[in-house]
């Protein structure tokens, strides 16, 4: 199959660039990817996105911008991008099944995921009381013992969202300070359910069938250093998010913590012809609005890429 632009990646970016080509007049075909819509699809509602009075479902507001492009006669494959060769244009994209897509510009639109610590036990109890997504299986811990690890906006965030499911939350921060804003460490603060320990790290996970409590360090590796167990129920990670772009096998420009570079106020990565938007790009904002911003700038880039390279 061939395109003239390929975007890869269904979250508000994907979608926004999607929308502008295809009302360009550009074709273009977009490839989902393993999350359709995006890390919205696990949250619920929304209230900062701009056009929704009362705020708007997510899954709702990731299917209306879905249907706003196929309106509009986009062409969306359900599908993964396996691998992309960048080294030449065309450039070829290898999808899940083996098929191929060339196309003349691409828009990686591929997001990020949750960071996880790294712990066998995080695996072991995965669905089993290990989550990192508070509002998708906050539910779940009504009346019961949560922790969130992390001391970021995030964790804050969904500490503050659980503790009104959960009889009691505690945020497990490894500094001695939060990193979050002042706005959201106050939100906490005024949680009575909501416990912080600080300088500590979470070294396991125990229980059985389920996860029971964690096994914690204090201040670990100084002569304070204390060992404790938690009782918890419920283990939400909240540590930040890593994007994704291993399937690009180094052909990108990335930054230290791995995020696509792009070239000032533009879309641009270090391959001609090869366009970032959404978070995938963004180690800054990470909101909704910013991603489809940056998805309407990475279609005109890609629009005035082509008429000038075809
Ligand atoms: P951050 O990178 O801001 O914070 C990550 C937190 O996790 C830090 O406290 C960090 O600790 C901790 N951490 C990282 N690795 C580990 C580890 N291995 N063990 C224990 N703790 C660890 O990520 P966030 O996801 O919180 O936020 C990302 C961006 O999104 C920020 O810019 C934030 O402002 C924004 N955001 C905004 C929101 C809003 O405004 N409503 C909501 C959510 C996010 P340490 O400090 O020690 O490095």
């Amino acid at each position: 199959m061939t395109t003239r632009c390929l975007i890869i990646g269904s979250g508000p970016a994907g979608y926004t660039a999607s929308i502008y080509l295809t009302r360009a007049g550009v074709d273009s075909v977009l490839v989902e990817g393993l999350q359709p819509g995006g890390q919205l699809t696990q949250t619920t509602t929304i209230e900062n996105f701009p056009g929704f009075p009362d705020g708007v479902d997510a899954n709702e507001l990731m299917d209306a911008m879905r249907q706003q492009a196929l309106n509009l006669g986009a062409v969306v494959r359900s599908d993964i991008v396996k691998s992309i060769d960048l080294s030449h244009r065309p450039f070829v994209a290898t999808l899940d099944g083996g098929e191929t897509i060339q196309a003349q510009a691409v828009i990686v639109a591929t997001g990020a995921s949750a960071k996880y610590l790294g712990l066998d036990d995080e695996k072991k109890y995965a669905g089993m009381g290990v989550s990192a997504c508070a509002t998708c299986d906050g539910f779940f811990y009504r009346k019961r013992v949560v922790a969130v690890v992390g001391g970021g906006d995030t964790a804050c965030e969904e500490a503050h969202y659980l503790s009104k499911l959960a009889s009691k939350v505690y945020i497990i921060v490894r500094k001695d300070y939060l990193r979050a804003s002042a706005a959201m460490q106050k939100r906490v603060s005024e949680r009575e359910n909501i416990e912080i320990l600080y300088n500590t790290n979470t070294v396991g996970l125990y229980g059985e069938g389920g996860v029971e409590g964690a096994h914690l360090v204090r201040h670990m590796g100084t002569e304070q250093e204390e060992r404790f167990d938690l009782p918890i129920d419920g283990f939400f990670l909240a540590i930040g998010h890593r994007p994704n772009t291993a399937f690009l096998d180094g052909q990108l420009a990335l930054d230290d913590s791995g995020y696509i570079k792009t070239d000032g106020m533009t879309t641009a990565t270090s391959v001609e012809g090869v366009f970032a938007a959404g978070d995938v790009a963004d180690p800054r904002y990470r909101q909704a609005i910013a991603a489809a911003g940056t998805g309407c700038r990475a279609a005109l880039d890609a629009e005035k890429f082509l008429a000038a390279n075809e």
